[in-house]
């Protein structure tokens, strides 16, 4: 075992709920006292980059940068395979309404693209999470993790947030939204992103 990481804390560079807390669940197992960039009050950076990485390295970059503490962003996104790889790095742009982000409306839209191409069955996606760690000096890390698996129409289940309804895993007969916190967690993109940078800050 490393001599304990982050002694003062990690920032989780997200003001998405359902991130922070799947990040929180999967670090405060090695007891990492986490705190979130929304608690902190930190504004959340524009992601202008075109790829996950690029956008991770902004949002870590940012936080670690005005609170002083190592930060922890998640860059990820859903790529459905007869859709070229969309909405991929604009996966919550997908869904954004002018009352705030609508994921039942954002699903219908991509089921919809997939009707109207015909696609065939089975609708392959996959759900791809980069991570970035950086500290205040500018150093960075990245880690990278995907699930593959399908879509399914009409959505199922209530749990997990963005597009799990719509998503089952593959090997998997529950969608996302239907399965156990504590199974996704073991299967996910963020859970893959997550071995990487457990080995390389843990082990
Ligand atoms: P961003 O990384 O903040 O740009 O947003 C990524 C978007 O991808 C989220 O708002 C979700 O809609 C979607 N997404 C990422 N990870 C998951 C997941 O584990 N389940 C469902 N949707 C996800």
């Amino acid at each position: 075992m490393k001599s304990k990481p982050f002694p003062e804390g990690l920032v989780v560079a997200s003001h998405n709920d359902g991130k922070v807390s799947e990040i929180s669940a999967l670090l405060e197992k090695f007891g990492v006292k986490v705190v979130s960039a929304k608690m902190l009050g930190l504004s959340e950076p524009a992601e202008t980059e075109n790829s996950f990485v690029g956008n991770a390295r902004i949002k870590a970059h940012a936080a670690a940068t005005a609170s002083g503490l190592p930060a922890i962003s998640d860059d990820s996104g859903l790529m459905v395979e007869a859709l070229g790889g969309d909405p991929g790095v604009y996966t919550a742009d997908w869904a954004e309404t002018p009352d705030g982000r609508d994921f039942n409306m954002a699903m219908e839209k991509v089921w919809k693209k997939l009707e109207a191409l015909r696609s065939p069955e089975p609708r392959r996606a996959k759900f791809c999470c980069t991570l970035c760690l950086a500290w205040p000096d500018g150093r960075d890390e990245v880690f990278e993790g995907i699930v593959e698996g399908s879509l399914t129409w009409p959505i199922r289940g209530d749990r997990g947030f963005g597009f799990d309804p719509m998503f089952i895993p593959s090997g998997q007969a529950k969608t996302f939204g239907e399965m156990d916190p504590a199974q996704k967690h073991r299967i996910s993109h963020r859970a893959a992103a997550f071995a990487k940078f457990m080995k390389a800050r843990f082990d």
